[in-house]
């Protein structure tokens, strides 16, 4: 993308309101949860409590069904089932990979799909989440990026995917059963398909349903927003979500980096690296990840690793090493073995935790950068649109 480029979206499927029939009580914020539950016919001065209950049910619980939210009066439960629903994306295909990943082809309103990859560790288990379906940006490096924005996600699709998740995993608690405690799903990170912050206030919305200590309850901590380098929505992610944050580094010059983010002819390493300056002070977190995907013969070299770590100065940071994972006709290799060890191996020294994240999934293609729906391939839509 150059700096005065249209971006391309097809504005045929941005979501519409449907004129009339329920509305997805799932996805609304605290605040307007309780103003459609007055808008519902809600006293006021019972609204807070309200919103209260029927949140705990759904984020807490899991419960899909206002006949069995059992600590509202029947008649309320009739009203709430007739006015609203409780909807999720739907789960189209499921495919597990050798090593236990994960990936849900999950279907949205408008026929379209999205991928979402939970990734089990020892310690840990990660979603990784989308926020659009398909990107405007083009990372030449990037599978999802060869294909065309569709439309944004809303709060409740992309909420809806940690939802999903748990159903599949069975982690919602079991009432009267303290002991289920086990979080399966203990993390999420924002690096599936999309760039989150060209789709900010949905992410915003769908985050802090998630961190909401009477529902979900993820902590902030646990939640990981990655973005290629939209600079001007760096400090409201401090501002407004403080989650921890990811950078699609990748370059160490403008040169290189032009070519594999090219948002960052709109946005160049300097101001990207003041931007990340103020992250952690604003957030309050504790340290940036910088993703550096590992391209052969491009951006690889010790020349690279020092030119990394001096950029990077002072700034509390961790660096992920990601091999390069190949997609059909991509034009770059994996760097080699030796070449990321020494890579590794200077950033380090220089006081960076620097891990080579192991590619899971691979088998089915649920790897970074390798998300793409079958369905959307080839689609041709058009039309022009500003983020
Ligand atoms: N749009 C956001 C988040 C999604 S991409 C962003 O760009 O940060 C998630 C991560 O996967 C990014 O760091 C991205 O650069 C990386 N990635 C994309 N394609 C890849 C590929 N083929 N191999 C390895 N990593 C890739
Ligand atoms: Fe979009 Fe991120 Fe892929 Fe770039 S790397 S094309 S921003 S999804």
């Amino acid at each position: 993308m150059t700096t005065n480029a249209p971006i391309v979206q097809d504005l045929h499927t941005i979501p519409r309101k449907l004129p009339e029939g329920p509305q997805n009580i799932v996805g609304l914020t605290r605040d307007q949860m309780r103003t459609a539950l007055i808008a519902a016919g809600t006293p006021e001065r019972q609204a807070k409590m309200r919103v209260g209950q029927v949140w705990q049910w759904i984020y807490h619980w899991g419960v899909r069904d206002f006949a069995l939210m059992t600590n509202l009066a029947k008649d309320y439960r009739t009203l709430l089932a007739n006015t609203f629903v409780i909807d999720l994306p739907e789960v189209v295909t499921k495919q597990v990979s050798a090593d236990g990943t994960r990936k849900y082809l999950v279907r949205i309103a408008g026929g379209h799909e999205v991928e979402v990859v939970y990734i089990p560790e020892t310690d840990r288990g990660t979603l990784c989440i989308s926020s659009q379906v398909g990107c405007t940006l083009t990372c030449s490096f990037c599978h999802t990026g060869t294909q065309k924005l569709v439309r944004n996600l809303t709060a409740a699709e992309i909420v809806g995917q940690i939802m999903l998740a748990r159903d599949d995993l069975g982690e919602w608690p079991v009432q009267g059963d303290p002991k289920n405690e086990q979080r399966l799903l203990s993390n999420v990170v924002l690096m599936g398909m999309g760039e989150p912050l060209y789709n900010f206030d949905n992410v915003r919305d769908a985050m802090k349903i998630a961190m909401d200590p009477e529902g979900i309850s993820l902590s902030r901590r646990r939640i990981t927003l990655s973005t290629s380098g939209v600079v001007p929505e760096i400090a409201r992610t401090a501002d407004e979500i403080g989650c921890q944050l990811a950078i699609s580094f990748h370059a160490t010059t403008d040169e290189v980096r032009d070519k594999l983010v090219p948002i960052n002819k709109k946005w160049p390493l300097k101001e990207l690296l003041d931007a990340l300056r103020e992250y952690p002070k604003v957030s309050n977190s504790e340290r940036i990840t910088f993703e550096y995907v590992m391209l052969k013969g491009v951006n690889d070299s010790d020349a690279d690793a020092r030119r990394l770590v001096k950029l990077i100065e002072g700034i509390p940071a961790k660096i992920n090493l990601i091999p390069f994972n190949e997609w059909p006709g991509a034009p770059y290799q994996r760097s080699d073995w030796d070449r990321i060890q020494s890579f590794a191996d200077i950033v380090y020294k220089a006081g960076y935790a620097s891990p080579i994240r192991t590619p899971r999934g691979e088998d089915i293609m649920a790897a970074c950068g390798q998300l793409k729906s079958a369905t959307e391939r080839g689609r041709r839509d058009k039309a022009v649109l500003n983020p």
